[in-house]
């Protein structure tokens, strides 16, 4: 009986090569997430690690969507060189940030900038009529001087009106730190859209809205292979007008998607995309 014979073999063969990709899978090398070569150099950042929305880098010539990441800096952002402010701010949120040190208050311009870059000055906002809004906030950063201190360098730094930036989104930042105090972790992204105008001569642009994104995690040092189709996210879409005290950040939340299709970046990219689909098209109710 030949054919059986074969047939025996092709069965065999199928076996023993079925237990050897088992054991190859149990023995594959095991890469620490975070250290994905998903991106040049200084992608190790504890900031960035639900992923970078943009094409960011920190290459000179990326002038409009400029990554600073460095590990001295409590987030990381995208510079816009045109714009003269951040394309978004993102930064980690859990207790060892809080603290109790004062507001350093010392806004101030930010001289790691490339060779030539204006660097925009505190006073640049002199007699605007809007704030200069943090995008991490310097309450976020309050475990010692240092750090709170920078959250000050006008590269986190965008025009909001004192409606939207002491209220509806003061509100929400209040509310990160309570859920934070409750043993939550929070990753955080921030950034405006649009443009409805510009401030001075050099042209500092005001967003048309400002906007968020916080995925909130059951416990510190949480990775992005951490979150699952029941992670909480917010995301929230404010308008940069006066008029809007009455209202809450609960008023003006949105989907993730609705901000992806608004800003053209993709939110949570180190996140599985079957789960981003699943996160990302709620709208928060809680
Ligand atoms: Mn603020
Ligand atoms: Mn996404």
């Amino acid at each position: 009986m030949l054919k059986s014979r074969w047939q025996l073999f092709a069965i065999a063969a199928l076996l023993i090569a079925v237990v050897v990709g088992i054991i190859l899978f149990l023995n594959r090398p095991q890469t620490p997430i975070g250290t994905q070569p998903l991106l040049p150099s200084p992608v190790t950042n504890v900031h960035l690690t639900m992923g970078i929305p943009s094409e960011a880098t920190s290459n000179v010539a990326n002038a409009d969507d400029f990554l600073i990441a460095d590990n001295s800096r409590p987030y990381a952002i995208s510079y816009n060189n045109s714009k003269h402010i951040p394309n978004w701010s993102s930064w980690q949120l859990n207790k060892t940030w809080l603290g109790t040190v004062p507001r350093a208050n010392d806004f101030r311009q930010d001289t790691t900038l490339p060779k030539g870059w204006y660097q925009v000055k505190s006073s640049d906002y002199n007699g605007s009529g809007y704030d200069r809004g943090h995008m991490t906030p310097s309450a976020d950063r309050t475990r010692d001087a240092q750090t709170n201190s920078a959250t000050f360098l006008m590269t986190n730094i965008v025009p909001q009106t004192p409606d939207n930036n002491r209220d509806v989104w003061e509100g929400l930042e209040s509310e990160s730190r309570r859920l934070v105090n409750t043993g939550k972790e929070l990753y955080i992204i921030a950034g405006g859209a649009g443009e409805k105008g510009t401030i001075g001569t050099q042209k500092i642009s005001i967003p048309a809205s400002t906007w968020k994104v916080i995925v909130v995690m059951d416990k510190p040092n949480s990775k992005a292979s951490d979150v699952t189709e029941k992670t909480r996210v917010i995301a929230i879409d404010v308008p940069n007008i006066q008029g809007i005290k009455d209202k809450t950040w609960r008023d003006y939340r949105v989907s993730v998607d609705a901000l992806e299709q608004q800003t053209g970046y993709d939110f949570l990219s180190n996140v599985p995309e079957v789960i981003q689909t699943a996160i990302e098209s709620k709208i928060d109710q809680s």
